[in-house]
């Protein structure tokens, strides 16, 4: 099977600059586009930071950071983003027409064989699929946060997604130090699903007074063995990002997904959870 090598990413937020260091500490060739000039500084900064961290660790030989930093490209052209990848993995906002506007950008200027991956957390790859010329080679790989620590790799096929596709994803995941689960298409896949249910439930709770942020977050960790509270998590997901993905599920899902109304109250304050410096807790 034909590897892999050139990984362009789209949107340099948090997904995105996680899925870009991953990508050069493994290997690849790896350029990142984003429209905001100051998002693609971040992150440099941020991938910087990383391959720091991964020195000090003994996970890489300096010369081997320094040639991967090197190798990274950023640029605010999606056309030269797009031209030679094998492989192109979109983390844009959580918006469907923003999505579909860029994969048809993606479709006209890729060559005909890239793969045109989505890091949607809930949406429909199919749909996405459908607005270009290569449905078969259009798939949603749901990373997580953060990226170079989570494991995991949910593989989403849309209705025409080819088994080469799937296959060339899985092997591209190993390639990263990823396992990778194929799941049926079906809004919020499995982990977001479950996650959204888990955080909107926490958020309803701390509105109805249950219990304090912390205690609500150290009953679920320690009650339920999960390694971070689901109100922490929320705040290091983005609380834009998880408005979004409840609306999301509200729209296709039902009820059940009524986004809490603290979560819209934050949201329209601008308190973001980590990346802002104040959600359901407060940063330095
Ligand atoms: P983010 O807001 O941190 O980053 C989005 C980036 O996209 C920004 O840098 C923005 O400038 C850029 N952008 C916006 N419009 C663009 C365009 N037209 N062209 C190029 N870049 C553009 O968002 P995020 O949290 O990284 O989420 C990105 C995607 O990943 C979403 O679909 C989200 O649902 C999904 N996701 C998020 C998480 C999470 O924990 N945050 C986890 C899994 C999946």
């Amino acid at each position: 099977m034909i590897c892999l090598k050139a990984i362009s990413v789209i949107g340099a937020g948090t997904m995105g600059r996680g899925i870009a260091y991953t990508c050069a500490a493994h290997g690849f060739h790896v350029t990142v586009h984003d429209i905001e000039e100051k998002a693609l500084k971040s992150c440099e900064n941020y991938i910087e930071e990383q391959f720091q961290k991964a020195i000090e660790k003994g996970k890489i030989s300096e010369f081997d950071a320094e040639r991967a930093k090197n190798s990274i490209v950023y640029t605010t052209n999606i056309k030269q983003a797009a031209q030679s990848a094998d492989l192109i993995i979109e983390a844009v906002l959580e918006i469907m027409d923003l999505k579909i506007r860029i994969f048809k950008e993606l479709d006209q200027y890729t060559k005909p064989e890239t793969i045109l991956a989505t890091n949607t957390s809930t949406m429909s790859p199919t749909e996405i699929a459908a607005q270009t010329n290569r449905p078969d080679k259009c798939i949603a790989l749901h990373f997580f946060n953060p990226v170079p620590k989570m494991k995991l790799i949910e593989v989403i096929c849309g209705l025409e997604t080819s088994e080469e596709t799937v296959e060339k994803c899985f092997a591209f995941g190993k390639a990263i130090g990823k396992e990778c689960v194929k799941i049926n298409e079906f809004p919020g896949f499995a982990v977001s699903r479950m996650n959204c249910l888990i955080g909107n439930e926490a958020m309803n709770m701390v509105m109805e007074g249950v219990g304090s942020v912390e205690d609500i977050d150290k009953a679920i960790k320690l009650g339920l063995n999960h390694p971070m509270g689901p109100l922490e998590l929320a705040d290091l997901v983005g609380l834009d990002t998880r408005l979004r993905n409840m609306e999301y599920l509200y729209q296709t899902l039902g009820e059940k997904y009524r986004p809490c109304p603290l979560l819209r109250k934050y949201v329209k304050a601008g308190w973001l959870g980590k990346k802002t410096g104040k959600g359901f807790y407060e940063y330095k």
